[in-house]
């Protein structure tokens, strides 16, 4: 099984997260097939033994991976974004997959078959259909629920995975390839043997799970399908919304805790508020159920005691403002059972009343505030591993039909009336609209015209709300000496070391110092990027500061630390004969008993 990652707007399975279709995948063909062994690969993984092998112009390692007689290729990407955890599959990289694996039975399967390859936002996504044309290598492209089709083929049509050439014997073989789940529970079996695959993934640890999250679907759909949806939107395609049980959710959980997962995300649903949803009350959207949220989230915690993080993932604003009662109900219900760090990631798109109304987008600037308020008024407080509880994250889009400069400038003002009103939003995510395949060829060129046409435009744009909305607001959210708990060493980058708490959108911490990867820090932030921290590991010793992470300390600068390297120990009273007072407050910030300029650990020293 090779992961080609899967990032819709309603799943995400970039590492260290994990989508639950892989699982399901897995779970399929175990539950009817207990003895054929499956290996699993990142692509990420392959592309690295691939290169390394290529290079060394040796084969050593890929005569295993070439001894597979199956392989089935993951992918869905329709929102790219940039990652520290991955690098989704690209259209080039299948040529040479399919070369690479030629004697191999060939399957390829995910929502890229139905949606495109997305591989940039503003560029169409690249159909399946022209692999279909130019590469005849693979030998099933499967449009339909990957694991309820493989669960067909391996129930009634096992034969084909040995005899590929009678493929297309099998009579209604093509209706097979599209065949969809009828109701969730075909898939809680695939769910629950599916967790055995963890333990091959590359962010897994047997110690402590290491930072591996997985997703999980809670539902499939938007319920805005009735009224069409946000014209630019994929998930109105899939119809009404289907739903899982909660008693099949909690089960997956447990699956995948005993296996060893601490670390999940209920993200895969386009709306959490909308999770087993009433009736439509309002015709704009459905009546939420906090009943039902109320006993996922609190059975969730009961079974699994030690769940290091559990965060959420998707909101819709119209929730708080069709509903106010039930929104708040369920607001409170995922700050007492959710971890802290957890974000409710609100589709805002553009607040321009003309770009709404020509896109159906889900709601006005006013009816977006009220859910931030909501949000903010109990989601503010902060937790125990130094993240504000619950707070919303946003999402704008760029080059949606009826922009103009102006919506550009009311999206601005929009952010700016948050900063002012004293709310606090976690992210802000500004994307370009990703055409999907399928869209009228007509429409794709305007499209691209006025992305080409706005480049610039969006540059400044894009940079003015970093300088003037982001960096503000990590520095309210962050303040200097705040402590983050549990932060997790990713990759070393130049000298320094990027880390990241699991969980949701998690803010990247800079390190100036070569850590060792795949563990777990504590950090005190020092300093403020526009959409990163800077940051030194727990406690701070000023005294033992090299002179690089002196440097990063709010206010210090290179020439400061030099002095302070080249005068240390120092006495408070020359502290202060090197730093201005404003600085020096800032610097008692960090951890106070353990600044180590008093007398005492002065003599110490001496
Ligand atoms: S509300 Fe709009 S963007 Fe969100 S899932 Fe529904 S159609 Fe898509």
């Amino acid at each position: 099984m090779i992961d080609g990652y899967i990032d819709e707007p309603s799943c995400l399975g970039v590492p260290p997260f994990l989508a639950p279709l892989p699982r399901y995948i897995y779970g399929s063909i175990k539950k009817f097939m207990p003895s054929w062994e499956i290996d699993y690969k990142t692509i990420d993984q392959l592309r690295k033994v691939l290169k390394e092998n290529y290079q060394n112009n040796s084969h050593i390692g890929l005569n295993n991976l070439r001894e597979n007689n199956i392989i089935i290729l993951i992918t869905g990407v329709s929102v790219p974004g940039k990652y520290l955890g991955g690098t989704p599959l690209r259209f080039s990289d299948l040529k040479h997959i399919s070369n690479f694996f030629s004697e191999s039975f060939k399957i390829i399967c995910g929502p890229s078959t139905v949606f495109g390859i997305g591989e940039e936002g503003g560029k169409p996504s690249i159909p399946i259909e022209r692999l279909e044309s130019n590469d005849k290598k693979w030998n099933l492209i499967i449009k339909g629920d990957p694991e309820i089709v493989l669960s067909k083929l391996l129930q009634e049509n096992e034969e084909i995975f040995y005899k590929y050439e009678e493929i297309d014997q099998i009579s209604n073989f093509k209706e097979i390839l599209q065949y969809k789940r009828k109701n969730m529970e075909e898939i809680l079996d695939f769910s629950i043997i599916g967790a055995g695959l963890i333990s091959l993934h590359p962010n897994y640890s047997e110690n402590d799970g290491g930072n591996l999250t997985c997703e999980i679907e809670t539902f499939r759909g938007c319920p805005r399908y009735l009224n069409g949806g946000c014209l630019f939107c994929v998930e109105p395609k899939k119809g009404p919304t289907i739903h899982r049980k909660i008693d099949s959710i909690v089960e997956e959980i447990k699956s995948l805790y005993n296996n060893g997962v601490r670390h999940f995300r209920l993200g895969n649903q386009t709306d959490f508020y909308a999770f087993n949803h009433g009736l439509f009350k309002n015709k704009r959207y459905p009546k939420p159920n906090p009943e039902a949220i109320e006993e996922l989230l609190s059975k969730i915690r009961n079974s699994c005691p030690d769940i290091r993080t559990l965060h959420i993932d998707n909101v819709n604003a119209l929730n708080f403002v069709l509903y106010p009662k039930e929104a708040e109900k369920i607001t409170r219900s995922i700050i007492k059972y959710c971890t802290d760090g957890n974000i409710a990631a609100i589709g805002v798109e553009s607040v321009d009343p003309k770009v709404i109304s020509m896109n159906n987008l889900k709601a006005s600037a006013d009816e977006i505030m009220v859910a931030i308020s909501i949000i903010n008024k109990y989601g503010k407080i902060i937790g125990k591993n130094g993240n504000p509880a619950f707070l919303p994250g946003l999402n704008f889009i760029m080059g949606l039909q009826g922009e103009t400069e102006e919506s550009l400038n009311l999206n601005y003002q929009f952010l700016k009336k948050i900063l002012q009103e004293n709310y606090l939003i976690r992210r802000i995510n500004l994307r370009k609209f990703l055409i999907p395949s399928g869209f009228n060829p007509k429409f794709n060129k305007k499209i691209k015209k006025h992305l080409t046409k706005f480049s610039s435009k969006y540059f400044k744009w894009k940079n003015s709300i970093r300088k003037d909305i982001d960096h503000p607001l990590l520095q309210k959210i962050y303040p200097i000496g705040r402590e983050l708990k549990n932060v997790y060493a990713e990759k070393n980058d130049g000298n320094g070391t990027l880390l990241r708490q699991p969980g949701t959108y998690p803010i990247t911490c800079f390190v100036p110092r070569k850590l060792d990867l795949f563990q777990f820090y504590n950090l005190i932030v020092v300093d403020h990027g526009f959409r990163s921290l800077n940051c030194l590991t727990a406690p701070i010793e000023l005294i033992k500061l090299t002179q690089r992470e002196l440097e990063i300390i709010d206010g210090i600068g290179k020439k400061r630390a030099k002095t302070i390297i080249l005068k240390r120990p120092l006495s408070k009273k020359e502290w202060l004969e090197i730093l201005p007072l404003e600085i020096w407050e800032k610097i008692t910030k960090l951890q106070p008993s353990l600044l180590n300029f008093n007398e005492k650990n002065i003599q110490n020293l001496n």
